[in-house]
């Protein structure tokens, strides 16, 4: 077993850690709090072709490999994770295409998603159902060669910049079981009818927008049905999920880092008591937690990425990664703020903001206990052994 990059992921990780340590650390807490959205940063990614991770070559974008994807939403996470929002639900949307779009649909899209000329993100929440999507209640009636959508629906992050936006959608309200009557259609966001009607106030994860999104009776060409075939959408969000997974355990990752960062720079610099607060085991411990800890989730994320990138099924290890990813995450940011003592709940210092922004990975991509019953599910069907 190699626990190593390659020296080309090496490379990659390199040139992430300079742009962000360049253009985003330095301006990440003031624009984050003035609750500015960072156009500049996006235009550097698209230059960058970060809006072509998951985009093959074939179609303009670079393809990467699930560890090098690890990577650039650990860098960008550890500079500030709002902004891996931006091209976190686009990835996903984009490899959903590839993997399911027609031949059509792929051609239209996946280029000019690639250079990031047009974006996207991915509209499956809604308020009465966000595990359970099954209990969606936005339909799409055939009318001629146009569905007709009317619904609504919640959370969606970057639903201000998205055209097209794969939205899931009942085709057929009443089939049994419910995921057979359910599809995604690639709505075209100037459309009559499609209204972001709010963006929805939030703890952390600045810097991108989350929208309230209201269909009212929106008019979609019978052809931007993703793949050609009804009935498919539950299992194509599905499948696009498991990236999604290590989308978000990579952004746990790196917030852990910099919550480790952070908490290791105050302590070699406050003193109390005529040391330094290094010198006392109480804050040793932290410290070496915090790193063990973090390395632990590091390795577990590529472990889980490098198996996406055999192939086969990894929700379960996807579902592992996110999990304990975040929960690192989230106790990362509380032991930075106890480093930091008084200081760590003043703005002027970036553990605030790591600690508004870690709870979300406990949420996004399925909560951390539904990861816990894919995880159990697997291991008591027997289906999946670990050791
Ligand atoms: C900032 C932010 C951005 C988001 N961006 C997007 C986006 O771009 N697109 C999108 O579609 N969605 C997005 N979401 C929505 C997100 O995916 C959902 O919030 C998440 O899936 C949980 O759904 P819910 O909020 O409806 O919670 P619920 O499903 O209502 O869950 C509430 C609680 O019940 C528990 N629970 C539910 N079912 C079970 C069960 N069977 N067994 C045990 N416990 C259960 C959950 O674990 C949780 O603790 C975003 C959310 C946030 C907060």
């Amino acid at each position: 077993m190699d626990f190593r990059l390659t020296d080309e992921q090496q490379a990659f990780r390199d040139t992430l850690r300079r742009f962000v340590d360049r253009e985003i650390i330095p301006v990440a807490s003031e624009w984050e709090r003035t609750g500015r959205y960072p156009a500049e940063i996006v235009e550097q990614m698209k230059e960058m072709g970060l809006f072509g991770l998951t985009v093959p070559a074939e179609y303009g974008g670079l393809g990467v490999d699930m560890v090098s994807f690890s990577l650039v939403f650990e860098e960008i996470s550890r500079g500030w994770m709002g902004v891996a929002g931006i091209i976190g639900s686009h990835s996903v949307s984009c490899l959903m295409i590839a993997n399911h779009g027609t031949e059509a649909q792929k051609k239209e899209f996946l280029p000019r998603l690639a250079t990031g000329e047009i974006r996207t993100g991915l509209g499956l929440t809604e308020s009465g159902a966000g595990t359970d999507l099954q209990g969606i209640a936005t339909t799409a009636r055939l009318d001629g060669d146009h569905y007709v959508v009317r619904g609504a629906k919640m959370w969606i992050t970057n639903a201000r910049y998205a055209n097209p936006l794969p939205v899931l959608v009942k085709t057929d309200p009443k089939a049994e079981p419910r995921h057979r009557g359910m599809s995604i259609l690639l709505i075209d966001t100037d459309s009559p009818g499609f209204t972001v009607s709010k963006d929805i106030g939030k703890l952390g994860y600045k810097g991108t927008e989350s929208c309230e999104i209201v269909l009212d009776d929106v008019r979609v060409p019978a052809d931007r049905l993703l793949g050609g075939v009804e009935g498919r959408g539950m299992q194509q969000a599905l499948s696009a999920l498991e990236c999604g997974r290590i989308n978000i355990a990579s952004r746990a990752v790196g917030v852990a880092q910099a919550a480790y960062d952070a908490a290791l720079d105050y302590s070699r610099q406050r003193t109390a008591f005529g040391h330094p607060i290094s010198d006392f085991q109480a804050i040793q411990i932290k410290i070496a937690d915090m790193a063990t800890e973090l390395q632990a989730a590091r390795l577990l994320v590529y472990w889980a990425a490098s198996l996406a990138d055999e192939g086969g099924r990894g929700d379960m290890e996807s579902g592992m990664a996110k999990l304990f990813a975040s929960e690192v995450a989230l106790k990362a940011a509380m032991e930075a703020m106890r480093v930091h003592g008084g200081y760590g709940y003043s703005t002027e210092f970036i553990v605030e903001r790591l600690y508004r922004d870690a709870p979300l990975m406990c949420i996004g991509e399925g909560t951390n206990d539904i990861m816990r019953m894919v995880i159990a599910k697997q291991l008591i069907a027997g289906t999946r052994t670990i050791g």
